[in-house]
């Protein structure tokens, strides 16, 4: 059954000013669409949400090769998404996931707290948690590395399905894009624009004809971030591994866990997952990245040969530009509660 509710919300206009608008809703148990077309929220949830209980899995990171066991945790509201070095001093131990510790970008994000204690290849996880719409969690990892597990976002999100989502009794905060924001490295540019939901517009160029031009649309506003991107893996080139591991790194890194290109030829003996898997997983990667904002963006993302750099430097852009973005959350009543069971 679904129940209309109205809500009184405070809007900021782009000139700083607050004014009073209604907004309304339909509720039902199971989800809360918003209805309005004065507030430009799409189908989205209102409610913070967390995992029911804790999900972990042990593997080796791709890069550094070493194993770890890493362990998705129930966090409160307002936590955001927070490492736990658990091989660390418990008081130098986390590192909260946002744009400001983000301190190498090179194979893989890699973010760091003010102790130097740091955690690396952290996008896949940060995806699947995105993805997956949680907003809060402790990621206890006891290495320096997130395991690279398949390669992709779908084992973490097997991990959240597994124990369940549990929703918090708090408003979620998304970061509505106002304007335009861009950012350029040569041919390369990402950028972030108004839209009334969450999309990524990917497109990429490679001279292998293994990969060729690629470019899809992926809508991730519900379910389109595990149906269609979760379970596209990383990807390398046959030359660059062996360079890669000359300098001691790519140690974990094998045809189990990552596309292996060389030349024209995947060497993956089952080939691959989508036709399309390599600009799917630079949407994933993008999804990532993108949650170091530190809350939902309703946001339209295109990427034009993205990576991690140009990624995280598009959200540390928009941090910088707060004119281009506003803090959208309603004021909860009990019968919204009531009507999502928290
Ligand atoms: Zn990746």
């Amino acid at each position: 059954m679904l129940v209309l509710i109205v809500v009184l919300v405070n809007g900021t206009s782009k000139k700083g000013k607050t004014f009073p608008f209604f907004q309304f809703y339909y509720v039902s148990v199971e989800s809360i669409k918003v209805q309005s077309n004065i507030a430009p929220f799409a189908n989205v949830a209102i409610l913070q949400k967390s995992l029911k209980s804790k999900a972990s899995s042990i593997g080796v990171g791709v890069h550094s090769g070493v194993r770890a066991m890493l362990t998705i945790c129930p966090a409160p509201q307002d936590t955001g998404v927070v490492f736990i070095r658990t091989d660390a001093p418990a008081a130098q131990s986390h590192i909260k996931a946002i744009a400001t510790n983000v301190t190498d970008t090179q194979l893989g994000t890699t973010i760091t707290n003010a102790h130097g204690v740091s955690v690396s290849t952290v996008e896949h996880v940060l995806a699947a948690l995105y993805g997956m719409g949680i907003d809060n969690a402790y990621i206890e990892i006891d290495g320096p590395e997130v395991p690279i597990l398949d390669g992709s976002s779908s084992p973490f999100i097997d991990m959240i399905r597994a124990v369940g989502v549990r929703t918090l009794a708090a408003p979620r905060r998304t970061i509505e894009i106002l304007e335009v924001i861009e950012v350029r490295a040569g041919q390369k540019f990402a950028r972030l624009e108004p839209y009334n939901g969450f999309e990524l517009d990917v497109e990429i160029h490679f001279a292998s004809k293994a990969i060729g031009h690629q470019h899809g649309v992926y809508d991730c506003s519900k379910d389109g971030f595990a149906t269609e991107l979760s379970e596209a893996r990383t990807f390398g080139f046959m030359h660059q591994v062996e360079m890669l591991r000359k300098n001691g790194l790519s140690r974990g890194g094998s045809l189990d866990n990552a596309i292996v290109v060389d030349g024209d030829e995947v060497m993956n003996q089952d080939g691959l997952r989508f036709s399309d898997e390599f600009v799917r997983h630079k949407a994933l990667d993008a999804v990532g990245d993108l949650s170091l904002c530190g809350a939902p963006l309703l946001g339209r993302y295109v990427g034009h040969q993205p990576g991690h750099a140009l990624n995280v430097a598009l959200v540390r852009q928009l941090l910088a530009n707060p004119q281009s973005w506003r803090i959208n959350s309603v004021a909860l009543d009990t019968q919204i509660l009531a009507a999502a069971g928290v």
